[in-house]
């Protein structure tokens, strides 16, 4: 047998071995593999060789679950409530939220109220929510308006909704203005995606800006998707004003499906939960949609939140807003920085006369042993970072001492 038909005998052979060798990644679907998810991960490897960092990137509370909210679990647990709920969440919770928008926004829940309009669903967290409102309102053909920078989610669940995200520039101040999406509407915009206050920026929508939005959306007939999963981190809100506790276009509109957590405000991110309230039809659809996927938000966890919600937590936001005037304080100096109004997020610019982008920029703060977020993980430009600062003070303040380093201060 000559050299060459022995070659190509042995070439077949392992062809056909390799035909049966079982070859997972033959199985992923685009869907999943066009997510980019390599910017945080890098960050979090090169974070992960640092035996104690300076972690100034975690976005959840340092604070614990109040003790009352604990003992409600614990008590449902032994108690039994270790089932299924009904799918839109158990009448207890959400009566109790009910009650919370209605005080919060009477002209809203009235508005849609007379017809049986407004519902509550409650949801595994508000990621649960986003996934569930997507998946009923947008498809194939759909443009959705994202504010840039944006939360990491809104990205990529309007892909996998098999819609476009469209994202709206608001450099340098942050703001979503209806001066700045106009250009971006096309007969294909279904859905407004609202933040605020932001992640990443922190930054907050004042009352006219909501109506402006709510303006636009009734002239262009979209829906407002308006994630207020930091509705309560809002540091310039007139006390016992009774209202929301931050401006939202939900005070001038029914055009709008809202979201809310307890993730963030009784620092319940472990424990997923959150609710949707909006339009009954929307609602309805995402009820259905939430029946045939996650099925219910934990059953001990709902009852938990009951309690949550009779939890004054204003204390703690106003721990929160001295942190804030401190990071604007010592920052304001080295780095054009927009003051957060809220959440626990700051979004500063990396000093042009640095001559680094952000991604260089974070990888020298971990080289000084400080744990920050690129600006390209967030959006389409990587000039800025995000520090959280939902750490304990004396932490904060040996990032911000870093900061101010490395900006040659
Ligand atoms: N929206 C925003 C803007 C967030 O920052 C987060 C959490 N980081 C979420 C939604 C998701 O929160 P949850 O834990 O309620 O799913």
């Amino acid at each position: 047998m000559g050299v060459a038909r022995r070659q190509d005998r042995s070439y077949r052979l392992r062809l056909e071995i390799q035909s049966y060798m079982f070859d997972p990644d033959l199985y992923i679907h685009s869907r999943a593999r066009e997510i980019d998810a390599s910017g945080i991960r890098r960050v979090f490897d090169l974070a992960a060789n640092l035996p104690d960092p300076i972690n100034l990137s975690i976005g959840q509370p340092d604070f614990d679950v109040p003790d009352a909210v604990k003992q409600a679990a614990i008590q449902a647990i032994e108690q039994g409530q270790n089932r299924y709920t009904v799918t839109q969440g158990t009448q207890a919770l959400r009566e109790k939220v009910n009650q919370r928008i209605g005080r919060q926004l009477p002209d809203w829940a009235d508005g849609l109220k007379p017809d049986g309009q407004l519902e509550t669903l409650i949801t595994s967290g508000v990621s649960g929510g986003l996934v569930l409102a997507l998946l009923a309102c947008v498809g194939p053909g759909d443009e959705v308006l994202i504010p840039d920078p944006y939360f990491v989610m809104y990205k990529h669940l309007v892909t996998l909704a098999g819609a476009t995200a469209v994202p709206i520039d608001t450099y340098p101040d942050f703001q979503l203005t209806a001066q700045r999406i106009e250009p971006h509407i096309t007969p294909r915009s279904k859905l407004l995606m609202f933040n605020s206050p932001s992640n990443p920026t922190g930054v907050v929508a004042d009352e006219a800006i909501c109506r402006e939005l709510v303006e636009l959306a009734d002239k262009h007939k979209l829906l407002i998707l308006s994630d207020e999963i930091y509705d309560e981190f809002c540091y310039e809100k007139s006390p016992g004003s009774g209202g929301p506790a931050c401006p939202t276009p939900a005070s001038y509109s029914d055009r709008m499906l809202l979201l809310r957590g307890f993730s963030k405000t009784w620092a319940m991110t472990g424990w997923r939960l959150g609710y949707a309230a909006g339009p009954a039809p929307i609602i309805e659809q995402m009820t259905k949609l939430q029946q045939y996927t996650f099925v219910c938000a934990p059953s001990m966890v709902q009852a938990a939140g009951v309690v949550a919600l009779e939890t004054d937590m204003s204390d703690f936001v106003a721990a929160y807003q001295l942190k804030r005037d401190r990071v604007v304080e010592r920052l304001s100096e080295h780095y054009e920085l927009t003051a957060p109004g809220g959440a626990f997020y700051a979004f500063p610019k990396v000093p042009e006369a640095l001559a680094l982008d952000a991604t260089q920029f974070v990888e020298k703060a971990i080289d000084n042993n400080l744990l920050i977020i690129p600006g390209s993980v967030f959006s389409r430009q990587d000039t800025h970072f995000r520090l959280s600062y939902a750490c304990d003070s004396q932490m904060l303040e040996k990032g911000l001492d870093i900061l101010c380093q490395m900006a040659g201060g």
